[in-house]
């Protein structure tokens, strides 16, 4: 009979990193899409022992394409379908449910509350407005957070580690950034995202988000600042971009 710490086993023989240092991690991951839901799901089964969830949306049908959620889930909560889902994936991950926008009310009370304890937030939101607002948290209360994102078009992929004070945040080098870039949101009126959206990308990003939240929990490795994925040509760059000493969200002579 298989001894229940044999889940781990594979990961123990991994020689770069201790990945049992994991149990003791809490990692914030906002927004459980297509990315956040397969996120969430590679770090529970590695043994991350905290995740917080963030998501107001629920199971739609349209997601389904894309991994993890069931069609039986429709309807449902989606950070509490995919807490359902953890808890039978791993048991030993403890798991926090917040079906709220993390930049008003009750989300933002728990969102600051969860940058107070943990060691990464993982950004998975679809808007440039939300992916700005957890830059500005995560760089004032000093917590590494890496951002993934893919293209309007499916088929391009992009990951950010913002590790504050050391690599470029999320607002760094974008002087042209204008006002209504920052408000561009991916969905129409009717709340239903207007872009496309492929399994493979999405998983693509994800994992490389992990990847990179595994190097910065357990300190191996050497963290890429910036990871561009094209998918029509097969690329995947590094791209080690500089801090911006005037970036007003990070710089050192911000206004
Ligand atoms: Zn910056």
């Amino acid at each position: 009979m298989a001894q229940v710490r044999e889940r781990y086993d594979r990961l123990k023989r991994f020689t770069f990193a201790d990945f049992s240092k994991l149990a003791a991690k809490r990692v914030a991951i906002v927004g459980v899409g297509g990315l956040g839901a397969l996120a969430a799901e590679i770090l529970a089964r590695a043994g991350v022992g905290r995740l917080a969830l963030f998501d107001y949306d629920t199971v739609e049908e349209a997601n389904l394409n894309r991994l993890v959620y069931r069609t039986s889930q429709i309807g449902q909560p989606k950070v509490k379908a995919l807490a359902a889902h953890l808890g039978d994936a791993n048991p030993d991950a403890e798991v926090v449910s917040y079906p709220h926008d993390v930049t008003t009310g009750r989300g933002y009370v728990g969102l600051m509350g969860e940058l107070d304890k943990c060691d990464l937030v993982l950004g998975c939101v679809d808007t440039f407005g939300v992916r700005l607002f957890l830059n500005g948290k995560c760089v004032a209360a000093k917590i590494p957070l890496i951002d993934g994102g893919a293209s309007e078009n499916g088929i391009n992929g992009a990951v950010h580690v913002v590790i504050p004070g050391k690599t470029p945040c999320y607002r760094c080098n974008r002087p042209a950034l204008k006002q209504e870039q920052v408000t561009t949101d991916r969905r129409d009126v009717t709340g239903v995202c207007a872009f496309t959206s492929l399994p493979t990308t999405m998983a693509i990003v994800a994992s490389l988000q992990c990847q990179e939240a595994f190097k910065v929990l357990l300190k191996f490795g050497r963290v890429a600042p910036l990871l561009l994925y094209n998918g029509l040509d097969g690329t995947l760059e590094r791209v080690d971009w500089k801090r911006d000493p005037k970036c007003p969200t990070c710089g050192r002579r911000k206004t």
